[in-house]
């Protein structure tokens, strides 16, 4: 997503993001003038079942892919659009084996980066300490406002306020024009 937006105060995230790479780059829009800014993630226990679906059906899908290598002749399977593709590319490549352990590598870091986005969500002491340490780095300095496990506070309340009560009345607004046109169809 293109937003390049200096003052962005709030970035909320009420969708669990698949990663802490994806998560941290879309938080990053947040504060790029250097003053005061929040990154709000709303999560409850099971939001991750999406993602463990759609990893269950990539990996469904890999697995007929596969048995269709080993035993083409035998079996009779209509593929789905990304099972095309990977028809594609293993008929060009010299080393089918290989790409298809690649595959599998890449399911394998889809659950890891998964389960690393929940531990963070678990996480116990600083996020702060955390996604740096997931990154290699280390936490030298400890703004006072740092995150919500130490007592952080949204910065710039009222201003929240007041955005909220104009969101308010734009989606009032919106209810209402959608109940008019379906009472008049
Ligand atoms: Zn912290």
């Amino acid at each position: 997503m293109g937003i390049d937006k200096p003052d962005i105060r709030y970035v909320v995230h009420y969708d669990l993001p698949d990663s802490l790479e994806n998560y941290v780059q879309e938080i990053g829009r947040a504060g790029r003038d250097q003053k005061a800014s929040a990154a709000i993630l709303l999560y409850q226990p099971g939001d991750e079942r999406i993602h463990y679906f759609f990893n269950q059906l990539s990996r469904e899908q890999r697995q007929s892919f596969e048995l269709y290598l080993e035993h083409s002749e035998e079996v009779d399977v209509l593929f789905d659009e990304v099972q095309q593709k990977w028809l594609e590319i293993v008929n060009k490549t010299n080393e089918p084996e290989q790409w298809m352990n690649r595959l599998k590598l890449q399911e394998k870091e889809k659950e890891y980066r998964l389960k690393q986005m929940l531990r963070y969500i678990k996480e116990e002491n600083c996020r702060r300490a955390a996604i740096l340490h997931y990154f290699g780095e280390k936490l030298v300095e400890k703004p006072d406002s740092c995150c919500d496990l130490e007592g952080a506070v949204l910065p710039v309340q009222e201003e929240v306020q007041e955005m909220t009560v104009t969101k308010k009345a734009e989606w009032q607004e919106i209810l209402l024009n959608l109940f008019k046109k379906n009472t008049e169809l």
